[in-house]
């Protein structure tokens, strides 16, 4: 176990960041769970977690989904559902997914990739990002990959067929034994390719592929913040490790960042 909580980040360790942050060429963010949590989403597995109450996805779920369509969409819109999807339709964005907003707006922050699928960081206005596991509130065409909200989907029969191309449409949310969209995947691999340093915030990025985008980076001599409440196997990667919640430590950096760039435009 842990301890309960390491030292929180002071200020003089979240000035150096945000001065490593500020000389970067091409910064980028990787977000996990941590961040969802920030803002009253339950995590899938451990005490309380989703998983837990209503029991693991199966880990075919993709295979099962393509099996059989209409019965996966069947449960999928049945009220079983609903108290699922609860938590997430009560969720607003935190602190956090507005600080990273806003770096984006002041030109700092070049895009974001996420492991969420809560929509919250779209809901705080980031527009760069790719949400490798998928949005909840999209769903998306198996053929041609394009994501449509659901309302834009007819659901009167099932399963629902793409608008563009009929193809079978599927929740955006990858399932278990479902490949990462390609699209996704190519869209993480040019952005990480370009960055020179990745904040890495609210996940011990052990997921792949999420991971191996922020590992990359280090390894070809990029830089890597962490902002995370505990010790990470990535701690020991990192060139600074802000210590505490990413909706209390990312407005303090956004912040600092703010004051440097007026200090050095005047
Ligand atoms: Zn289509």
């Amino acid at each position: 176990m842990k301890p309960a909580q390491d030292k929180k980040a002071s200020d003089a360790l979240i000035e150096s960041a945000a001065e490593m942050i500020l000389e970067a060429e091409y910064p980028i963010a990787l977000t996990g769970a941590g961040m969802s949590v920030e803002s009253g989403i339950p995590p899938f597995r451990g005490p309380g977690g989703l998983w837990t109450k209503y029991g693991e996805p199966p880990m075919n779920g993709f295979q099962r989904f393509l099996a059989d369509p209409k019965k996966a969409w069947e449960e999928r819109l049945s009220s079983r559902n609903d108290e699922l999807y609860k938590p997430l339709t009560e969720a607003k964005p935190n602190p956090g997914h507005l600080a990273l907003a806003e770096l984006e707006q002041l030109g700092v922050l070049r895009f974001v990739i996420t492991q969420n699928i809560d929509d919250l960081h779209r809901q705080a206005g980031q527009r760069a990002i790719a949400e490798i596991h998928g949005n909840w509130k999209l769903v998306r065409c198996l053929e041609c990959a394009l994501r449509f909200r659901r309302e834009q989907i007819d659901f009167s029969e099932l399963p629902p067929k793409c608008p563009e191309c009929g193809g079978l449409i599927k929740s955006d949310t990858v399932s278990f034994g479902e490949p990462i969209p390609i699209d996704m995947l190519n869209l993480c691999a040019e952005h990480s390719a370009r960055a020179d340093l990745v904040i890495v915030a609210g996940t011990s990025a052990t997921v792949y592929p999420a991971a191996g985008f922020a590992l990359e980076i280090k390894q070809r001599g990029g830089a890597m913040v962490e902002v995370n409440l505990y010790e990470s196997e990535l701690t020991p990667l990192c060139d600074i490790s802000l210590r505490g919640g990413s909706a209390e430590i990312l407005p303090r950096l956004a912040q600092a960042i703010a004051i440097l760039r007026k200090h050095r435009a005047s």
